[in-house]
């Protein structure tokens, strides 16, 4: 029963980079999914553009073998396919030329939404505004969506959004988070705001940490090049693992509004403390007995990017003082698997005999795999042998809950692509909000640079470097397990 598909109005949606992994694993696989759960009407059309001189009838061939490679099997129906290609054109256009602007501005469409999707390198994000702006290609009403990352620090992201507010008003500026369009994130926030059960205890005073874990198990293969640019802080904690919190820590908003939630984001973002060196974990990854380590895929042998990192985080405002949040993301680990874990404090007094039994009550909220979300309740276990206790998960997992199939769940670029169209910004992060994020994290970063640390080296399909348990540790508790 995941129904209720309302249509979007007819839009002209040119995607810069068409023909890009990004675009061809999940943006235009997202879009054919929409296309047959009825939500683009008929008139709507695609547009890719990209620097080769394909013409529409190579595009399509593309699209169609992406549709053939990321799309489920049973979602494969020839005729659907042909009839989701034929929306798509393509125009041959270079960011940093003028050549193929006067081709894109011919055949957009009046009167429709235009939405321009950088689905580029973030080098290009300002070329490309400049240009949609010098050709006249847009206006008030028009769109442009950004892929990550948004900058690399403060300063870089400042300039980033000086640019682009020469031309774009910030109602039109979308700057993706994958991570919000996830069913089971925006669900925290319903399970937060729309029950009386967990805002009242939805505090210090009853919640004793949060741990957000992003593991994954691949390494950084071709891409160390990049990566030793950015490392795990910078792609992953300043976007994604910030997103999540905020919407873990925010005050309720006044409405379900997009400045009314990303102003009590951007009140998260600024109560957060600075951390010292020994609240920070930074690990990267040695060879295993098939692969070689990071520094074996980085250009620099002595690099000391981190492909793991692991953060005590604390939020200094009337709710939150004395809960910290722990936070770790890498690469190369166990499992491939994400998720928040909220553990609320024991009882203040305990009735029952069987203290070995008792268990904290824990909401996990699980983003890979299988999106779902548990409450982990106490009760008793059942059979005469007295009162014994015992914990058992209370299953809020969404598809199963309302019978649905994982497959007509939205993803997250689908979901957030028709937000776009919507015009609704609730899930996108704001200017001031991006550069929030880098304010905090910049000084950490600096620190570690400054002192020369080196990021402790952790073997390729563990839980991540030795340290980041003793975070833990120190304060008298551990790290959830990283399974699958
Ligand atoms: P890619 O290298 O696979 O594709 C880049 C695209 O940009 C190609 O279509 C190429 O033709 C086009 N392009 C390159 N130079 C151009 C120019 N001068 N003018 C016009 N078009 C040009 O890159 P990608 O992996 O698809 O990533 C695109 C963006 O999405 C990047 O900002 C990346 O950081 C971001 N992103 C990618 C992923 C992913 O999974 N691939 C995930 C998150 C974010």
């Amino acid at each position: 029963m995941v129904s209720r598909v309302i249509p979007v109005d007819t839009f002209d949606l040119v995607i810069f980079g068409g023909t890009g992994d990004l675009a061809r694993r999940k943006i235009l696989p997202g879009l054919y999914r929409r296309y047959l759960a009825g939500q683009m009407n008929a008139d709507s059309r695609i547009i890719g553009a990209a620097r080769a001189k394909n013409t529409v009838e190579q595009f399509r061939d593309l699209i169609h073998a992406a549709l053939v490679e990321f799309v489920p099997k049973d979602r494969q129906e020839p005729a659907d396919m042909a009839a989701f290609l034929a929306h798509l054109d393509y125009v041959a256009i270079d960011a940093k030329e003028e050549s193929g602007w006067t081709n894109l501005k011919a055949i957009l469409r009046p009167n429709v939404v235009r939405a321009f999707y950088f689905s580029v390198a973030p080098a290009l994000f300002g070329d490309l505004a400049e240009r949609l702006h010098a050709h006249h290609i847009t206006d008030a009403g028009s769109r442009i969506v950004l892929e990550k990352p948004f900058g690399r620090d403060l300063i870089s992201a400042r300039a980033l959004n000086a640019t682009l507010s020469k031309y774009f008003s910030e109602a039109q500026i979308y700057r993706i988070d994958h991570y919000l369009g996830k069913e089971t994130v925006q669900n925290l926030m319903a399970v937060r705001f729309a029950n009386i059960l967990f805002e009242p205890i939805w505090k210090a005073q009853y919640i004793d940490h949060v741990q957000i874990t992003v593991a994954e198990t691949m390494g950084v293969e071709g891409r160390g090049a990049y990566y030793d640019k950015s490392g795990a802080m910078r792609d992953m904690v300043q976007n994604h693992m910030m997103q999540l919190l905020c919407l873990i820590a925010m005050e309720p908003p006044y409405h379900f509004d997009p400045d009314a939630v990303r102003d009590e984001k951007v009140k998260v973002i600024r109560a957060l403390q600075p951390i010292t060196s020994a609240e920070i974990v930074r690990g990267q990854y040695l060879a295993g007995k098939d692969d070689g380590g990071y520094i074996e895929h980085s250009q620099d042998p002595n690099s000391k990017t981190e492909s793991y990192i692991a953060l005590k985080v604390e939020i200094a405002n009337w709710r939150w003082k004395g809960t910290p949040f722990y936070l770790r993301t890498g690469k190369k680990l166990r499992a491939r698997y994400s998720e928040i874990a909220i553990t609320f404090k024991e009882p203040p007094h305990s009735i029952f005999d069987d203290a070995n039994g008792w268990k904290p009550n824990v909401l996990v909220i699980r983003l890979q795999p299988n999106e779902g979300m548990n409450l982990m309740v106490m009760i008793k276990e059942p059979g005469p042998g007295g009162m014994r206790l015992m914990q058992v998960p209370l299953d809020m997992t969404f598809a199963d809950a309302l019978g649905a199939d994982a497959d007509d769940v939205p993803d997250a670029y689908e979901r957030l692509i028709m937000d776009v169209i919507r015009g609704n910004q609730t899930l996108f992060m704001r200017g001031d909000e991006v550069e929030a994020a880098w304010a905090w994290t910049d000084p950490i970063i600096q620190g570690w640079e400054a002192r020369g640390d080196r990021p402790q080296g952790y073997d390729a399909g563990s839980s991540g470097p030795e340290d980041a348990l003793m975070l833990l540790h120190r304060d008298g508790r551990r790290w959830r397990e990283i399974k699958e």
